[in-house]
């Protein structure tokens, strides 16, 4: 009986020891251990930190590339007198509408028309438009209603056009850099009135801010402004028209802003309808424009960033990021979530990464977490927990560091 106890304890001992994971927290580059290692940035090292490709969203890791949500309010302009533009009963409905369509066509995107037999892949844009209450006339909305006869109407034509003064932005924009104000103003009652002018669903988006127009006066279901809403908006989050060359991205190719195509002429053949040049589809978004749109969400000081609900800062507790093949993290990102490098496999990570509040990054014994000119912190003004470089009997952890590293807001 002796001997089968001290059999079973020494079983016992021997297995708990054998499995025993011992963590050392790095907090600073400094700290010395044989499993850190710190070499120059390898010959032909570029930094992969601003190319538009390295941050398109890949669903497969959800919890990398959470859905972006940007921060709108909305003000609808009209005169003292007179109605040239919905009221609030009519018009919180209306934009309503309007705004879901316009998500929706974030969400399902399309594949690009142009060049002909293109495989330009099809993703979703990953990013959504949440409304902010403001101070309005009859209290907190985020709509808020405006009688101002100097400043209500819009005209992008003509000697009266009036479409890129900031009078009205200075005057009603709220929660300024923070939200993307709205701005819905009718076309000048008088141009409407007028034989000779044309009114268009039309718009102009000013450092964060938009105004559209058209909406009241053309008397259109709600989903037909919902593409220039998206136009405008994406102007503001970093994406030039699509039909010149120099609009950055590869995969938009300069065209001749065809409406539609025709039979002949420079329109013949399929034309754009990508949601940055001027078609009736404007559903298309190429995976470098949205990269590019997220490339800016990522970007430290953006005003892009500052428009966004900071969710890497809300911590998540309940699910890790789990790391079991080789990755490269070739963009910037901002986690919620726990980092857990498992056994076998290299993490490497080229730019910023922003860890939540007491969140950390585990290296597991036999994992290896490889870092290039790479700055892991909080930037949130918090503190996360460090990497875990976790050592057992059958090995540890590894972090190699190649250039200059920085981990920072470490909990002391
Ligand atoms: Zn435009």
């Amino acid at each position: 009986m002796k001997l089968v106890w001290s059999l079973f304890l020494g079983i016992l001992l021997f297995s708990s020891c054998n499995s025993k994971i011992k963590s050392l927290y790095i907090g600073d580059l400094a700290e010395t251990n044989e499993n850190i290692r710190q070499f120059d940035l390898p010959k032909g090292y570029k930094s992969t930190c601003r190319e538009p490709l390295n941050y398109a969203p890949d669903l497969n890791y959800p919890l990398e590339y959470y859905l972006q949500e940007v921060r709108i309010n909305v003000h609808f302009m009209d005169a003292e007198k007179g109605k040239f533009n919905f009221d609030r009963s009519e018009g919180e409905f209306y934009f309503d509408q309007m705004m879901e369509n316009a998500i929706m066509r974030l969400d399902v995107n399309e594949k690009m028309r142009i060049p002909e037999g293109n495989d330009t892949e099809v993703l979703p844009a990953n990013y959504t438009y949440v409304l902010m209450d403001m101070d309005t006339e009859v209290g907190r909305s985020p709509y808020a209603f405006h009688k101002d006869d100097e400043l209500y109407w819009f005209l992008s034509k003509g000697k009266n056009r009036n479409n890129s003064r900031k009078e009205v932005l200075t005057k009603y924009e709220q929660d300024k850099g923070k939200v993307l104000n709205v701005f819905i103003q009718p076309t000048h009652p008088d141009s409407v009135a007028s034989k000779t002018y044309t009114t268009d669903i039309t718009g102009i988006a000013m450092g964060t801010n938009v105004k559209i127009a058209g909406v009241y006066e053309l008397g259109l279901p709600s989903w037909q402004h919902a593409t220039n809403l998206n136009h405008e908006i994406a102007h503001i989050l970093g994406l030039s028209h699509s039909w010149y060359r120099n609009d950055g991205c590869d995969d938009t190719p300069p065209n001749s802003n065809c409406w539609r195509s025709t039979k002949s002429g420079p329109c013949a053949g399929p034309t754009s309808n990508n949601m940055m040049d001027y078609n009736s589809s404007q559903m298309a978004l190429t995976p470098c424009q949205i990269g590019k749109m997220h490339r800016n969400f990522h970007k430290q000081g953006s005003k892009q960033r500052k428009l966004l609900v900071p969710q890497w800062c809300e911590a998540n507790n309940s699910k890790s990021i789990i790391i079991d093949r080789d990755r490269q993290w070739l963009g910037a990102k901002d986690l919620k979530n726990d980092v857990i490098i498992k056994k076998g496999s290299t993490l490497e990570i080229y730019c910023r990464v922003s860890m939540a509040l007491d969140r950390r990054i585990i290296v597991e014994p036999g994992a290896t977490l490889k870092l290039y000119n790479a700055q892991i912190h909080n930037d949130c003004g918090e503190t996360w927990e460090g990497i875990d470089l976790q050592s057992s009997s059958k090995g540890s952890g590894k972090i190699e560091m190649y250039g200059d590293c920085k981990i920072e807001n470490i909990l002391k």
